[in-house]
Parts: structure tokens; C-alpha cells; sequence
């Protein structure tokens, strides 16, 4: 496997620069990624980093607690799915509503990240990446309103802002476009159906099957790059 396809995939680390020991970003947005910080810093705000560079195996355990109903699959109000009743496929799709699919994630590439404003962060509040969290009167919705008018500055973008009928709207997820742009458009459908039919994984003959639609809607259908 060329190197290349490792970054793609997440099969590699050697693009990342850990920030904290769980926290990695792309080497390469470090500068932009301190550029957009510096300037929320001075608006206000404390842009922290939830989530950034997830490996294949990470995704994989995620994957696979929902496909098993050890971690919770929510519905399009939050609510918890009772996945016993559900048929395979359809398990499938709803996983994919919130989570990417093995190989398929963005944040496999360093280039994407969950944010939030570590200023408005309650104490003893356990950060969840819900919508309530990001809009309205949530309490990052002011930091967010922020990057709305100032993220396209620093490169960034939002790939999740609207629904667009594959991922949910997910206001905390940035991408640095320069960067992601250039793995969005290289990660083919054969990739990806290389990487998966090496492994074992929940639901795999479901995913296999619907493989070209769930490249399309969940990968390729995007508000931005
Ligand atoms: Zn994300």
C-alpha cells in the first residue's frame, strides 16, 4: 500500500502532529490551525480541539460498538435506537448518519476537526457534539456564529453544514480545504472496497453491497470541501 492511501485511510500516523496525547492534527495545518486560534483568541473566543486525526483502527472500534449496540446509535432527535428490531441494511445507514464508515471518515487525514469554545465549556459538563450544543443558545453557537463569518479566511470550511440526505449537519466539524480537497477528490470507490474486503468487520456483507451508495452519499455528497 502506497503511503499515499495509508494517509487516506488512516493507516498511518506519520502525517500527524500530536497537540495532547489524543489530540492530532495534519503537520501541515498546524500554521493555519494557530492562524484561525490567534484570531478567535482575540474575537473572544477559546477554539479547543475535540476530535482531529482518528485512526482506521479507532473507526473501526466505533464502527463496530454500534453495529453490536455496545455504543448507542441516536436517531435524528437524539434518541437511541433499538437496533433489535432493525434489519441489517438499515442499522447500516443509520450508523452512517453520525459516524463514517471505517476508511471513509475525514478525520482520518488530520485535515478535519470537531471544535468547540473551551471558554463557555461548563465545568463538569461532559462535551457530547449534539446540535442543542452548537445552535441557538447552545453554548458554543457564539463561537461558531464567529467561524461562520471568519473560518473561509483561514482556509477552512464546513463539508457537514447542511443536510444534504448522507452525514447529519454537524456545526462543530471544520476542514482545512486546501489539504482535504486533495484526499477528498483521491480516495476512489476501488480504494476503499480494497481496504475493507481485507478485514473483518461488523455488518461487512450490508456494506459491501450498498458500497457505491454509501461512497456517494456519506463521502462524496458534501456541503464544501
Ligand atoms: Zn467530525
Amino acid at each position: 500500500m502506497t503511503e499515499d492511501l495509508k494517509i487516506l485511510t488512516g493507516q498511518t500516523q506519520d502525517h500527524i502532529e500530536w497537540l495532547e496525547p489524543k489530540i492530532g492534527i495534519h503537520i501541515e495545518i498546524a500554521y493555519p490551525l494557530n492562524e484561525l486560534t490567534q484570531a478567535a483568541r482575540n474575537a473572544g473566543y477559546e477554539l479547543a480541539i475535540a476530535s482531529g486525526y482518528r485512526s482506521f483502527e479507532s473507526q473501526l472500534g466505533i464502527w463496530n460498538g454500534k453495529a453490536t449496540g455496545t455504543r448507542p446509535i441516536l436517531d435524528e432527535d437524539g434518541k437511541r435506537l433499538d437496533i433489535s428490531r432493525m434489519a441489517p441494511e438499515d442499522i447500516v445507514f443509520s450508523i452512517l448518519r453520525w459516524s463514517a464508515l471505517p476508511g471513509l471518515s475525514r478525520h482520518h487525514w488530520g485535515t478535519d476537526l470537531d471544535v468547540f469554545d473551551k471558554r463557555t465549556l461548563p465545568k463538569d459538563y461532559k462535551l457530547q457534539l449534539i446540535p442543542e450544543e452548537f445552535e441557538g443558545k447552545g453554548y458554543f453557537a457564539p463561537l461558531h456564529d464567529w467561524l461562520d463569518k471568519n473560518l473561509s479566511r483561514f482556509g477552512f470550511s464546513r463539508p457537514y453544514e447542511k443536510d444534504l440526505g448522507g452525514v447529519s449537519p454537524e456545526r462543530w466539524h471544520i476542514s482545512y480545504s486546501p489539504l482535504a480537497q486533495q484526499y477528498w477528490k483521491s480516495l476512489t470507490i476501488d480504494h476503499i472496497r480494497k481496504v475493507l474486503s481485507a478485514i473483518e468487520f461488523e455488518l461487512k456483507p450490508q456494506v459491501e453491497m450498498a458500497l457505491p451508495e454509501i461512497y456517494e452519499r456519506f463521502f462524496k455528497r458534501i456541503s464544501s470541501v
